[in-house]
């Protein structure tokens, strides 16, 4: 097999299936996995072979079958690796209250992208890992969880996972869309968006590779029977203005009080009018006013306080951040000029929080869930010289004055006046 895609053959139809089995079972190495993902990086796979390894990797492990509640619709959000990215945080609860179910299985964040689980347990008592019982009695109470993915939730997509992050082997569409979908269309949820993110923090460096993945994945699900919608979200600033553990759960419960950050509220409700569109067939336009009207009657705050209490969470973080981890240390990075921010690296700042200790450089590395960097300016606004650009919240001074320059130097300023919108395009 390792020969038939070097030489740029399709496989046949099973081959896969027979190669994910046989790795599992210890028949086929690492290296010889490593060296077929390579082959596939530069031959590519079909549709029929990325449905196939999906299917796959599905099967080396359970299935989630969600409780059938009196007609609830479970619904899922993905997104593919954001910095200052609390959507899920707000949007869970948003579903909840709009009469949606939102099951959701979570990761960690690795490298300079954060994890909502970790963001959670930022919150004094929260729990992500809840076993099943709990999940489901959580779901049937609140219609809404967010968990960590056990570990026989698609095996074989963790083990290959790790092999291709360490080879050279992550960014093959196939191998991508397999990997992503296999996670989701193991639960029964009925309708999917999935935010890609493009830029250059993100897997997608440019807006085609990203139209490209999101065709390829949409054409997966629906293989599936389910429906698909995925939004092209630009990296060229962090979504939100927070970026940090507890940092981005005060603001995602900002966005749920109606006075969140502006790009990541029109994600949050534009992505809730998605999820109605797809799985009750609610028009958008009135779908994003239901979503907006949520948040404005509070009602979208309510459900995040009984989901928060339902996962073990103090519920008084919803409208205080005081329960919240705090950092001791504050400072402001200052605009070393006048002009306009054109650009706000994403991967710089989101490295950044990682020095201070928000994120980890290794499995295992232990979190500082109260440090991190609050944005002040944003893309199309004119700074003098001296206004601030971002607040940092450190452990101490030392820490802070470590990433002063990095700071600093992810904000490019000129004289260009860039408008900014986070979407880029929908496709599905
Ligand atoms: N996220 C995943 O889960 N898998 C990939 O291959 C890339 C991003
Ligand atoms: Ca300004």
């Amino acid at each position: 097999m390792i020969a038939h895609k070097r030489d740029g053959k399709a496989h046949h139809a099973g081959d896969i299936r027979r190669l994910i089995d046989a790795y599992m079972q210890g028949h086929a190495s690492d290296a010889q996995l490593s060296a077929w993902a390579m082959a596939v990086c530069w031959r590519g796979l079909d549709i029929e072979e990325t449905v196939e390894l999906t299917a796959a990797l599905i099967e080396s492990g359970d299935t989630v079958e969600l409780p059938q509640l009196d007609g609830l619709h479970w619904v899922d959000k993905h997104s593919t690796g954001g910095v200052g990215d609390t959507t899920t945080i707000a949007l869970a609860p948003l579903l909840a209250a709009l009469g949606l179910g939102c099951a959701k299985m979570s990761g960690r964040g690795l490298g300079h992208t954060g994890g909502t689980l970790d963001k959670l347990e930022s919150i004094p008592g929260f729990r992500v890992e809840l076993d099943e019982r709990e999940f489901i009695e959580t779901l049937h109470d609140v219609h809404c969880a967010v968990v960590a993915q056990g570990p026989n939730l698609v095996p074989a997509d963790g083990r290959l996972y790790a092999l291709r992050d360490v080879t050279g082997t992550v960014p093959a569409p196939g191998l991508i869309a397999a990997s992503v979908l296999s996670k989701k269309l193991a639960v029964s949820t009925e309708a999917l968006v999935l935010d890609v993110k493009v830029g250059d923090g993100a897997f997608m460096k440019t807006l085609p590779e990203a139209q490209a993945l999101a065709k390829l994945m949409v054409e997966v699900a629906g293989r599936y029977g389910r429906r698909l919608r995925c939004r092209l979200t630009s990296m060229e600033q962090p979504l939100g203005n927070s970026i940090g553990n507890a940092l981005e759960v005060a603001e995602a419960m900002r966005v749920l009080r109606g006075d969140g950050p502006e790009a990541l509220t029109e994600v949050v409700l534009t992505l809730a009018a998605d999820l109605q569109e797809l799985a009750l067939g609610i028009d958008p336009v009135q779908g994003y006013e239901r979503a907006r009207l949520t948040l404005e009657d509070r009602s979208a705050l309510a459900a995040a306080e009984r989901w928060i209490a339902a996962q073990g969470g103090d519920p008084t973080v919803c409208r205080s951040d005081q329960r919240l981890p705090q950092a001791p240390f504050r400072t402001l990075v200052e605009s070393p000029q006048a002009g306009n921010i054109e650009r706000v690296s994403a991967l710089a700042l989101g490295e950044a929080a990682c020095s201070l200790g928000a994120g980890r450089r290794q499995k295992g590395d232990a979190i500082d869930y109260s440090v991190g960097l609050v944005l002040q300016a944003r893309v199309g606004d004119a700074v003098e010289l001296g206004d601030p650009l971002c607040e940092i919240h450190a452990k101490d001074e030392a820490s802070a004055r470590l990433i002063m320059a990095e700071v600093e130097g992810a904000f490019q300023i000129g004289e260009e006046s860039v408008s900014a919108t986070p979407f880029l395009d929908v496709i599905g």
